[in-house]
């Protein structure tokens, strides 16, 4: 499977890791759209959030667990996250991510 998160994830493509666990990968963002830029991203391949199912309902509350902890980490009192699932909502890695951003104030232009 030629993935990119993939790569990161087994380390094969070099990124900037700031957490880790048993289900998912946090590294920095290659084209940071806000001071803190991160990538929160599941060991396991899956394609977006269009693919998600009850099997994964462990995975998402891990997820969800860890996110602040990881926002907390980085400094973050406040913070967004985006996931974007299809091309025309601007997904471009088909390998299930969500953005954690902050560090600025952010505003609701999502275009
Ligand atoms: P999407 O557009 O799919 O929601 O988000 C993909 C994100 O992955 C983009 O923000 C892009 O900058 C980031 N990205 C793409 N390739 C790489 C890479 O090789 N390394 C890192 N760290 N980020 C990447
Ligand atoms: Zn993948």
């Amino acid at each position: 499977m030629d993935c990119i998160f993939c790569g990161i994830i087994e380390g094969a493509i070099p990124s900037g890791k700031v957490y880790e666990d048993d289900c998912l990968v946090a590294f920095n963002d290659a084209a940071p759209r806000a001071p803190v830029h991160v990538l929160i991203v599941p060991r396991e391949h899956i394609q977006s959030a269009a693919a998600l199912t009850g099997s994964h309902a462990e995975l998402l509350g891990r997820i969800w667990i860890t996110l602040p902890k990881i926002a907390q980490k980085l400094g973050l009192d406040s913070f967004r996250v985006i996931t974007n699932a299809g091309a025309d909502a601007g997904q471009t890695v088909e390998h299930l991510h969500f953005h954690l951003l902050g560090g600025r104030t952010l505003d609701m232009n999502l275009g």
